[in-house]
């Protein structure tokens, strides 16, 4: 418990610096892209295109690593109100299609309309989203991520996300949550944090499965209330 309340006092006050550094950073990355894009003229010989084009792509990179550690830093908002699960999902595959098409990567969903719960919809569809990228992630060379919702006996709306990709060894699950853990070469190792920060604060659940070349599901059960009106 005692670490776990340095931990929070840490990321607390990390969150806190990173709001403040992202904005400053920000404005003078984004006079240099403008500048570089200036600079990008169709005649320009093929390699220092390339030159151009490689500083756009870096200069990208660094803005989403500002956008995953901002993801902790400001909550958007915090108004909690009746969210309707599927019309979320639905959402949440809309902004996300263009980079799973880009990762060739195919969204197959089963969404159960009308399922109802208490949280702040933004907060949702980040954390479902983060699920989702990591998903597609998982798979270099394409393939098929499947998006389902149901609603069980027992009172909770069932989220899960499957993808086909290359999996977890157990070590690799039981870190997950954790800042800074990723495998990736540019990963950030905060969109786990965040997300399961999320579903705990709408008093969810979250569990994986997964197997080591074979694919990985989360499942996200989060309680359900009383549908319309
Ligand atoms: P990042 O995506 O920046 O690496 P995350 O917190 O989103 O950080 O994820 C942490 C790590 O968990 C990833 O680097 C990856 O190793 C692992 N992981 C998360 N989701 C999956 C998945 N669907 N399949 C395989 N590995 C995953
Ligand atoms: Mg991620």
């Amino acid at each position: 418990i005692r670490t776990e309340l340095q931990n929070a006092e840490k990321l607390k006050v990390i969150s806190e610096l990173t709001s403040v550094f992202a904005h400053e950073i920000r404005n003078p990355m984004q006079v240099a892209r403008g500048f570089l894009q200036l600079l990008n003229d169709p005649d320009l010989p093929k390699g220092k295109k390339e030159y151009i084009q490689i500083s756009l792509e870096e200069l990208d990179r660094a803005n989403e690593i500002i956008n995953d550690f901002l993801a902790f830093g400001k909550p958007v908002n915090n108004i909690s109100e009746r969210i309707d699960v599927g019309y979320q999902l639905h959402r949440v595959v809309k902004i996300i299609q263009g980079y799973s098409l880009n990762h060739n990567v195919q969204i197959k969903t089963e969404i159960l309309e009308d399922g109802w719960i208490h949280a702040n919809a933004q907060k949702l569809n980040q954390s479902l989203i983060n699920i989702v990228k990591n998903a597609i992630e998982s798979m270099p060379n394409g393939g098929m991520v499947w998006i389902s919702s149901t609603s069980t006996d027992d009172g909770f709306i069932r989220i899960s996300i499957k993808d086909q990709g290359i999996g977890m060894t157990k070590e690799q699950m039981d870190r997950l949550g954790y800042p800074f853990y990723s495998l990736k070469e540019s990963g950030t190792g905060l969109g786990m944090m965040v997300s399961y920060q999320i579903i705990r604060s709408f008093k969810g659940k979250i569990q994986v499965k997964s197997e080591k070349d074979i694919g990985t599901e989360f499942i996200i059960f989060l309680p359900k209330i009383n549908g319309s009106s």
